[in-house]
C-alpha cells in the first residue's frame, strides 16, 4: 500500500510524463520529471488543483474603489494637517481612514465569501465600496470649502 506522499509523487510523475510544464519558480521545462523537485532551481514541487476561472474581477474592482478612498483620506489628510490644520477637515479624513481602512481589511479577509456570493450580491458590494469612498471624500470636500 502506498502512502499519500508516494501517491502524490506518482500523480506528479504521471502528469509530467507527457506534458511540457514550466517550473513556477525558474521556468525550466519539467517534462519527464521523476523527483518532486526542480532539477534546475531545486525548489520542491507538488501537483495541485487550480480554478479554471479565478473570478477576481469583483474583488479587484472593490479593492480599487476602497484603496482610492483610503489613499485620498490618507494623503489629503496628511497634506491638510501641514497646510491648514482645521478640525472640520480632519474629522472626515480621520473617520475615512478608519472606516475605509477597516473596510479594506474586511474586503481582503472575506474575499472568499465575495467569490461565493451571487453575481447580484457581488455587484452590490462593489458599488457599496465606491459609495463608501465617495461619502468620505464628499464629506471632506464639503468641509474644505
Ligand atoms: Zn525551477
Amino acid at each position: 500500500m502506498s502512502t499519500p506522499d508516494e501517491h502524490d509523487l506518482a500523480a506528479l510523475r504521471a502528469f509530467l510524463a507527457e506534458r511540457d510544464s514550466a517550473c513556477p519558480s525558474c521556468g525550466y521545462n519539467l517534462r519527464g520529471l521523476q523527483s518532486p523537485a526542480c532539477p534546475e532551481c531545486n525548489q520542491a514541487l507538488k501537483l495541485q488543483v487550480g480554478l479554471a476561472e479565478p473570478r477576481l474581477g469583483h474583488f479587484i474592482a472593490g479593492l480599487v474603489g476602497l484603496a482610492m478612498g483610503f489613499g485620498f483620506c490618507l494623503i489629503v489628510g496628511l497634506w491638510g494637517l501641514f497646510e491648514a490644520p482645521r478640525a472640520t477637515m480632519l474629522i472626515p479624513l480621520a473617520a475615512g481612514v478608519i472606516v475605509i481602512g477597516l473596510s479594506l481589511l474586511a474586503w481582503v479577509c472575506w474575499r472568499g465569501k465575495l467569490r461565493r456570493a451571487s453575481d447580484g450580491a457581488r455587484i452590490t458590494m462593489v458599488i457599496a465600496a465606491y459609495v463608501l469612498s465617495a461619502v468620505f471624500v464628499s464629506w471632506f470636500l464639503a468641509q474644505a470649502k
